[in-house]
């Protein structure tokens, strides 16, 4: 069975936050699992129920060649005893990388497919073949964000987070902050981060809200100005950040989500966003995995 770690809250202490008078603990996703890390765990926790109950053998998904999500549906199929089939978009490389080696230990069946044909992951006909060319799987959408994956990540916050004003995530597809703006109390402020570049996010998740009925107590927000580029981009502002935070706390970030997060989460503080008395609860959604990746592939030498 899929079950988690007891996952523990940190509280962090900076001369920084001294000064403003705020706050800063980090609920630590990324210890809930050994393996299905993060918000992965969440997402992927009802789904793998769900086709369990109506009987699937076979999982298929979609993602990256350094995706977390990859990296986590892999290890939950192993675990719950299921097939799986993972479309990765590209070339497959001679060496796979280590996420995707990964995959491959933990029994993914690994299918390379171009980005043209990859636009249409979403689309029924493209689907069909998908079937007609693997059996019977049952289906999670690239980034696992459906509504059973909102279902779990509703259960990210807890009794113990009553008293926090301010909770920061990173934001993909979404589906991250859609559970947790559900679960927000009416003084809780939602701040998401997004990764990617362009302001299509506004939208995108007002329509996730709507279509999964959620009506948040609290105030929301997502800031679009801490992508560094775009989704997968960098640069030295961001991994020095990243490699400060470690040295100053011991707690790793990884450069496509949870490093860009705290970024935007410091410079809000620095930049007195933050009432005096805030505390901000910032959650850590795990894709450590990555990390050894983008290191061999970039030459950094990010903390892990
Ligand atoms: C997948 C992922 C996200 C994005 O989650 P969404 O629910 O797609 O917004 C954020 N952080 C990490 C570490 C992830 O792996």
């Amino acid at each position: 069975m899929l079950l988690p770690n007891h996952i523990s809250t940190q509280e962090i202490h900076l001369p920084l936050l001294e000064e403003k008078g705020i706050r800063l603990s980090i609920k630590r996703l990324d210890r809930v699992h050994d393996l299905v890390s993060g918000n992965k765990f969440y997402k992927l926790k009802y789904n793998l129920e769900e086709a369990k109950k109506s009987g699937f053998s076979s999982l298929l998904t979609f993602g990256g060649t350094f995706s977390n999500h990859i990296y986590a549906t892999a290890a939950a199929a192993r675990i719950e005893g299921f097939k799986s089939i993972g479309i990765i978009r590209g070339e497959e490389t001679i060496t796979l990388n280590p996420t995707l080696s990964f995959a491959k230990s933990e029994g993914m069946r690994l299918v390379f497919i171009s980005r043209e044909d990859y636009r249409k992951k979403a689309e029924d006909s493209f689907i069909e073949k998908l079937k007609e060319k693997f059996g019977v799987f049952y289906l999670i959408p690239e980034g696992g964000t459906n509504e059973l994956a909102i279902k779990g990540t509703k259960e990210i916050l807890g009794k113990e987070d009553k008293e926090i004003t301010h909770i920061g995530c990173s934001v993909g597809t979404g589906g991250t902050f859609a559970g947790l703006a559900e679960s927000i109390h009416s003084n809780q402020q939602l701040l998401g981060f997004s990764s990617l570049k362009g302001d299509f996010i506004h939208s995108e998740i007002n329509h996730l809200l709507e279509e999964n009925k959620i009506r948040p107590n609290g105030k929301y927000r997502i800031f679009d100005n801490y992508h560094f580029g775009g989704y997968g981009k960098s640069g030295t502002p961001l991994l020095d950040f990243i490699g400060w935070f470690h040295s100053q706390t011991r707690i790793p970030l990884d450069p496509i989500y949870t490093g860009k997060m705290m970024f935007g989460i410091f410079d809000l503080i620095k930049n007195d966003f933050f009432e005096k008395g805030s505390h901000i609860l910032a959650i850590h959604s795990g894709g450590l995995q990555g990390i050894a990746g983008f290191n061999q592939r970039l030459g950094t030498s990010l903390p892990l």
